[in-house]
């Protein structure tokens, strides 16, 4: 796992992408462990009860760590809580797991690694790639509606295989 830095090279401030967000305070090189996505731990059907499973209602605070647990960033969490998702991000949310046989689910930690270098006032982001469980509809990519302003912006913060397999089935989702 990358070496987390003693001092951090981002603090929080307001975005122009929407409401709060977190930029660069110093130089940050490729590759480096800019900081750690932390929160409780809890487990998907433990999530989906305090939150009402409820997809629509843009509980963003909330990181899919693996098939068993969640991190709930409400509570201790992080700065990392405040990033912002890009389609064209300069950092990615890397999942380190315990490097072992059987590693433990729960050991697994979230690390901001910055994907190239970050000049201190740039808005730090990662592409959120949202996966959910339930049906895909345009209604529900447009209630996660990405407005990262980026030219390969895709609309909305869903990604990964099931949002791919939705907009070839659907072309004109977003229309
Ligand atoms: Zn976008």
């Amino acid at each position: 796992m990358p070496k987390l830095p003693t001092t951090l090279k981002i603090k929080k401030l307001r975005s122009p992408i929407h409401g709060n967000g977190v930029i660069a305070i110093a130089p940050i090189r490729k590759g480096e462990a800019i900081v750690e996505y932390k929160g409780r731990l809890m487990t998907h059907a433990a999530a989906d009860e305090v939150y009402h499973g409820d997809v629509t209602s843009g509980h963003t605070f909330l990181f899919t760590l693996n098939d068993e647990w969640i991190i709930d960033a409400n509570v201790r969490g992080t700065v990392a809580r405040w990033i912002n998702t890009s389609c064209e991000p300069n950092a990615i949310a890397f999942i380190h797991s315990e490097k072992k046989k059987n590693p433990d689910p729960k050991k697994d930690r979230v690390i901001i690694e910055a994907l190239r270098a970050i000049k201190p006032g740039e808005e730090i982001t990662y592409d959120y790639g949202f996966e959910f469980d339930v049906p895909y509809t345009a209604k529900l990519l447009k209630t996660w509606a990405c407005h990262c302003g980026s030219k390969k912006c895709r609309g909305t913060m869903l990604g990964g295989k099931k949002y791919k397999a939705f907009v070839k089935a659907n072309p004109d989702w977003n229309k």
